[in-house]
């Protein structure tokens, strides 16, 4: 697509220059890139190599590729999806059966394409729970990866198991990188995924060709970077031990904090608070439910009520002005007592919490290798 065709192809949706360019300075902002980099991404985008994808759905409710259509209004985010050349998604490609296949197939022998996966793939008794044309799951996973330029696995499910991998695992589940070891594989976690990952994801492939850093896990380090809970609106209620105690309470009404309600953001990396779901509408915090964790591994296993360790407990970082009049407690100390009774207040079981201070997070926000 040359520079004349993408603009025209803007007009045609209704998006103007300007709203072009804004669209990549926010893409530059999610993936944490200075402002300058938005006139790259810009060049990247008005001048893409068609890209082709291939998109595999496994063990899954297909809840990934309803968030990635999910738009309420045609965006510049799909429009840059649209430089990508979807040659098979079984839910959304017109053709199906042998001539779906062969679509498939012919991308496969040409090679050069991102290889997408959603959902987990059985491995127990041979991989029978889930075939596709009397082939296992595992099989057509490693024959689409094989040719691979590189592999996003998308959700929850594809990235660690999911739902299908929760106890006993009856179908053996696993994530696409315990299969696929000999190609760059990005996590793209959550349930469902948040397309506005995948859309930074594609945009940053496009523009730097290569997958952006990842942590310990694997995930991008702009989407995973941090935890829920440090970027919470709810954080200050926190800090101050304001909680909700019940669904309905007076503390939910005003919008206080949910980690007595089972809330996961303490143990959480995702980037839910910054950039929000169903364009930037509102997210689960907001919408007054905590935190599931959907972007760690092994969720599942939780416990939807059960309080989640806090690793670290800080003061507030707003303190009265210093000229005010000394006080009985001083304003930073009180500071400090506040953000530890939030603490305490907050953790039902506060042995544990404490405890947990010195424990190590399960999930790294290191860098890898
Ligand atoms: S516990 Fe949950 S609701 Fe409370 S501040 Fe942390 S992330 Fe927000």
């Amino acid at each position: 697509m040359g520079d004349a065709h993408f603009k025209q192809h803007l007009l045609q949706r209704g998006i103007s220059r300007r709203e072009f360019l804004k669209f990549c300075a926010v893409m530059a902002g999610t993936l944490a890139l200075e402002h300058t980099f938005a006139a790259r991404i810009a060049r990247a985008l008005e001048n893409p190599k068609r890209t082709p994808v291939v998109w595999l759905e496994f063990q899954d409710c297909a809840g990934c590729t309803e968030s990635f259509l999910r738009a309420s209004r045609p965006t510049v985010a799909e429009i840059v999806l649209d430089v990508l050349s979807v040659d098979y998604h079984e839910t959304i490609m017109a053709a199906a059966g042998h001539h779906a296949e062969e679509a498939k197939a012919a991308t496969i022998a040409a090679g050069g394409y991102l290889l997408i996966v959603e959902g987990s793939i059985p491995l127990a008794d041979g991989g029978v729970y889930c075939t596709i044309g009397g082939r296992t799951a595992a099989d057509l996973l490693k024959e689409a990866a094989a040719g691979a330029l590189a592999v996003i696995a998308v959700g929850n499910c594809a990235t660690f198991g999911g739902l299908p991998k929760a106890s006993p695992n009856p179908t053996g589940a696993v994530g696409v990188d315990e299969l696929v070891t000999d190609k760059p594989v990005l996590n793209l976690a959550g349930c469902p995924l948040n397309v506005v990952n995948l859309t930074a994801t594609v945009v940053h492939f496009l523009t730097f060709g290569r997958l952006p850093e990842t942590d310990g896990l694997k995930r991008p380090l702009f989407a995973y970077g941090h935890r829920i809970h440090d970027n919470c609106e709810r954080r200050g209620h926190f800090d101050a031990g304001e909680f909700v105690r019940a669904w309905g309470d007076e503390g939910h009404r005003k919008g206080w904090c949910l980690y007595q309600m089972g809330c996961k953001g303490p143990v959480t990396y995702h980037n839910c608070p910054a950039v929000r779901w169903n364009d930037g509408v509102s997210w689960p915090v907001a919408a007054g439910h905590g935190c599931v964790g959907c972007s760690e591994p092994g969720f599942w296993e939780f416990g939807a009520y059960k309080t989640s360790p806090v690793f670290d407990v800080t003061p507030p970082t707003t303190y009265p002005p210093v000229e005010q009049p000394a006080q009985a407690i001083s304003p930073g100390a009180a500071g400090v007592l506040g953000g530890l009774a939030g603490a305490v207040l907050g953790a039902a079981a506060v042995g544990t919490a404490m405890a947990a201070l010195k424990a190590k997070p399960p999930s790294s926000g290191g860098k890898s290798e």
